[in-house]
């Protein structure tokens, strides 16, 4: 048919010079990894992409090459996301976090070509550099910070000096890859997920509706989330987009460095996993108040717990939980509350914010039985989800195998996660199908033994696993941190909270007292970890019986 729209691309590029133009003054403030504080505007920031887009065309960097960055969220990071997609190469976030061995796995298996890297990871890259592939680095600072260095490392501000400050930039079809991102892979190799310009841009405005009254131009957000993994859930996209002002972290994302940065930056939005925000409620109470300007706040990435989110919101937070994957780009549900629930009373409100939200636009969900077939969104049927969205990745990148097992038939992305959804479309996760207790044939779900037991007053922290049964072929065992090591909860004390809300048969066998918990490279409480650790674990009844 003729006389139809333009077919114009959705490119990365378009953010940026939109946000260059429309909200030029706009601030992306940063902590550097040098020790001070840098702020510069979108339009100065955009200069700067232009003349490191020229940079890597100058390294010979051409569409479709992978760039690799290690960094923490700065102002620089934010520049090579845009410079690298700008000209069609590929940005590969790397998660710092992971293994030696992981780490050279996935330099290899994204044949990077270049790798730029904060001053924090020179030490580390020197140790891996013989068994790295050859790359060319370079070191994200400016000459007078360069480190000495066996990386033959190019300096990043040497780069761009000199170098124009306007392009036009390519234009080229919007399917084309911009992102690689890895998941720290808790079971096997880790896996990539290619984002494209379109994802990305339709990602950007989909994060820009759904938190529209947090992030708009009288907001300043800041992404505790990192950019080296799921494209700090979009924000730098969405952020320039809509005009918000950016405030990056840096290195230091401890309780009390979040809380002066939040305070002296007026944060009005801040973004990122239960642990850090577990930080920061210990620094809230040290001084008393909450930072001054702090009035939203997004959680996700693990389940975050009602007494966290109750904390947050008694303080005057407004608390958004979400669920996304870095295979969805990566999110997938928001908790802002609908009209309806709006005036109804605390308890309420709350029992919706602690589930996971109702799904964002474009995103499609379904939850299906062990044999594939759909389930009813009644709040009630408990099944595997799956999603498919335009936001969704259609197989993982340069891994056939992985990519079959993770479609299914119908083309959906299967989440290996099992959720209810509700007849108003609020996701409740249960937990990871390789999470769930499975005890005399029925399920138990760990994140709701945890999120309950966390409201015990001697609790700081706990993870429930699955330990054998010979008869009920596992039990659930909680391992606890507690508030106070001198005064840690009991097994029954814990249970004659839990026996409120779980029946008898669901209630942990044992409590296990640790100082800390094992965690993931993304923050994650590592179940995986925690099972291998309890391996020789003998359950109390069962040493009994010899
Ligand atoms: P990785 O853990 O490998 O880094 P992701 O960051 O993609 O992978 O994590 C995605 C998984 O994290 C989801 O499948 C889900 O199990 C869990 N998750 C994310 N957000 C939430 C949430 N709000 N509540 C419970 N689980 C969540």
């Amino acid at each position: 048919m003729k006389g139809l729209m333009m077919d114009r691309p959705l490119l990365v590029s378009d953010i940026i010079d939109y946000a260059a133009e429309a909200h030029a003054d706009g601030q992306i403030i940063s902590m550097r990894c040098e020790g001070d504080r840098h702020e510069q505007t979108y339009s100065q920031a955009r200069d700067r992409i232009v003349q490191l887009s020229l940079a890597l065309e100058a390294m010979g960097i051409e569409m479709g090459d992978r760039v690799a960055t290690l960094a923490w969220n700065g102002y620089r990071h934010f520049e090579l996301y845009y410079a690298i997609q700008g000209i069609g190469a590929v940005c590969h976030t790397i998660n710092p976090r992971l293994s030696a061995e992981q780490l050279t796995y996935i330099v290899g298996h994204a044949e990077d070509r270049v790798l730029f890297t904060d001053l924090t990871f020179v030490p580390l890259l020197e140790q891996l550099k013989d068994q790295l592939p050859k790359l060319t680095y370079v070191i994200m600072t400016d000459r007078a910070h360069m480190p000495q260095n066996s990386l033959d490392a190019l300096c990043y501000e040497e780069l761009l000096e000199g170098r124009p400050t306007d392009r036009d930039w390519p234009s080229f079809d919007e399917n084309t890859a911009a992102g690689l991102c890895y998941t720290s892979g808790t079971t096997g190799d880790p896996k990539g997920t290619l984002y494209t310009h379109r994802s990305n841009v339709l990602h950007a405005m989909i994060v820009a509706l759904v938190t529209s009254e947090a992030m708009n131009e009288q907001t300043r957000v800041m992404p505790v989330v990192p950019l080296f993994h799921v494209n700090a859930w979009g924000l730098p996209y969405t952020a320039p987009l809509v005009g918000a002002e950016l405030v990056f972290p840096g290195p230091r994302l401890d309780g009390a460095s979040l809380w002066e940065v939040m305070e002296a930056e007026a944060v009005t939005s801040a973004w990122g996993v239960p642990t850090i925000w577990m930080g920061l409620l210990n620094e809230i109470k040290k001084r008393g108040r909450k930072p001054e300007a702090l009035a939203h706040m997004v959680v996700g990435g693990s389940a975050a717990s009602r007494s966290l989110i109750e904390q947050f919101e008694k303080l005057g937070v407004e608390v958004n939980h979400a669920w996304g994957m870095t295979e969805m780009s990566p999110i997938g549900t928001i908790g802002t509350l609908p009209r309806k629930a709006r005036a109804a009373s605390f308890d309420e409100r709350m029992a919706l914010k602690v589930s996971q939200g109702r799904r964002v636009p474009f995103v499609a969900m379904k939850i299906v039985d062990e044999a594939g077939r759909r389930l009813p969104h009644d709040g009630q049927s408990q099944g595997e989800l799956a999603v498919r969205a335009p936001t969704v990745m259609g197989g993982y990148f340069n891994n056939p195998e992985a990519s079959r097992k993770a479609m299914d038939a119908e083309g959906w992305f299967v989440t290996g996660d099992i959720a209810t959804i509700s007849p108003d479309g609020f996701l409740q996760l249960r937990d990871r199908t390789k999470d769930l207790i499975k005890s005399g044939g029925e399920w138990i779900s760990s994140i709701d033994l945890e999120n309950a037991a966390e409201a015990h007053p001697k609790i700081a922290q706990c993870a429930a696993i699955a330990v054998p049964h010979p008869r009920w072929d596992e039990r659930p065992v909680l391992i606890v941190v507690p508030k106070d090591p001198g005064d840690p909860p009991t097994l029954e004390e814990v249970n004659a909270l839990l026996g409120g809300s779980f029946a008898r048969w669901q209630l942990p066998d044992d409590i296990i007292l640790v100082e800390s918990l094992p965690m993931t490279a993304t923050g994650k409480i590592s179940k995986l970890t925690l099972r291998s650790l309890m391996q020789g674990y003998v359950l109390p009844e069962l040493r009994e019986a010899g």
